[in-house]
């Protein structure tokens, strides 16, 4: 089981000046953040990112959505960090996610789910990659903490 994960917290959760309260409720769960930063995909990058969802019927509205503004890309750091990750954001669809999920209590749609979190171990060392060098992150010969 790897230890870590990766999140976005997407466009509308910066929109709405909520993600201090996202990222308060991931704090809380005893995800610990060893990487963060505000930055603004654009077609390219939100393409490569979601480059296994470009055949679906819903990439062009996924699309105009992550690309509508800031968002905020983060590694995160828990036993079990996936899977506990998963269960913390709740269901893709907002109406199908379980109460007290962050999904849940903050997202509008199935499309406008205000966070992303990877679905395994392999897909997050991808992801984290795509978004931050070693040096970015605290800890793995990156930033010094404490
Ligand atoms: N999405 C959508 N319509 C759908 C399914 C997904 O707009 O029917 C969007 C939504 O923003 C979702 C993202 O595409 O978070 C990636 O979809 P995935 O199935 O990987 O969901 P996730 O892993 O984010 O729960
Ligand atoms: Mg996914």
């Amino acid at each position: 089981m790897g230890n870590r994960t990766f999140a976005i917290l997407k466009p509308d959760a910066i929109e709405k000046n909520i993600y201090g309260d996202i990222i308060s409720r991931i704090q809380a769960d005893g995800f610990k953040i060893i990487g963060m930063k505000m930055t603004k995909l654009n077609e390219r990058t939100a393409t490569g990112f979601y480059e296994v969802h470009k055949d679906k019927p819903f990439f062009p509205g996924l699309l105009e959505y992550m690309t509508s503004g800031a968002c905020i890309p983060m590694v995160l750091v828990k036993e079990n960090a996936v899977a506990d990750f998963r269960k913390l954001i709740g269901s893709t669809d907002p109406i199908k996610a379980d109460e007290g999920t962050i999904r849940k209590d903050f997202a509008d749609d199935i499309t406008h789910n205000i966070i992303h979190g990877s679905d395994s171990d392999e897909n997050a060392e991808i992801e984290i990659a795509f978004f931050f060098n070693r040096a970015e992150l605290i800890g793995n010969a990156g930033l010094n903490c404490c």
